[in-house]
Parts: structure tokens; sequence; C-alpha cells
């Protein structure tokens, strides 16, 4: 089980459909505090760990990085692309090792990180 951190509690990154499941990835929870710290205002978890209805219902692809607890889509006061760059910023100075992926949704307004497996497309924008 995961553990807390300064700014969020683990419940955050449970699947948002009731269900209960919750098997985030201390990882991730991590890296959002990182982004947290780094950002200075509340960082919102639209996304953590999925089940396989919610998955689909959200239109997730299949075996996303979410079911498994890898991955979390976040969003905040300042707007999604702020927290883009502040994320390429820190994984630029090292501070984020273990991030393997991160995309910005421009119309949704939020960035997906996972610590899924590393990708050659590191960073990817959908303005
Ligand atoms: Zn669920
Ligand atoms: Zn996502």
């Amino acid at each position: 089980m995961a553990k807390n951190t300064k700014n969020f509690s683990v419940s955050e990154f449970a699947c948002h459909c009731g269900c209960g499941k919750n098997i985030i990835d201390q990882r991730v929870i991590n890296m959002a505090q990182t982004i947290r710290e780094a950002i200075g205002v509340p960082v919102h978890v639209n996304s953590g760990c999925r089940c396989d209805k919610r998955n689909k219902a959200v239109g997730g692809v299949d075996g996303s990085f979410h079911t498994k607890g890898l991955a979390a889509d976040l969003s905040c006061s300042l707007g999604a692309k702020a927290l883009f760059l502040v994320v390429a910023n820190l994984k630029a100075k090292g501070k984020l090792p273990d991030l393997d992926y991160a995309i910005w949704y421009g119309k949704k307004d939020f960035v997906h990180i996972d610590c899924g497996k590393s990708r050659n497309n590191l960073f990817e924008a959908k303005p």
C-alpha cells in the first residue's frame, strides 16, 4: 500500500467510479508531490488508478497504465500548460527520475504522467 505525501493522500488516486480499486504506485504519488512543490499551487488528481470498467468509460486505451496504478492525470488553477512546462523542467533537472511519459491535453486541460515504461517520445503535446 502506498503512503500519503505532504500534499496528497493515497485515496485521491483511487478509482473514481467508487469501486475502491487503488493499486497506485508510490512513484506516481511522489512525482505528483514533486510537481506540486515546484508549481506552488494545489494540484488536482483528475484520474489516478482505474478499474477496467472505468477505463473503458473514460475512453482509456486497453491496458492503460491507469489500470496498473502507474499513471495519473493532473490539473491545477494555473492551467495544464503551466503544469506541463513545470514537469518538463523538473525532468530536465533530473528531479523526476521515474517519469517515463508526459502528455499535455490542451482541450481537456490536464497533464497525464506515468512511469509505465520508457518511450522514445518522453513528452507530447496535444494543444
Ligand atoms: Zn472503478
Ligand atoms: Zn492519463
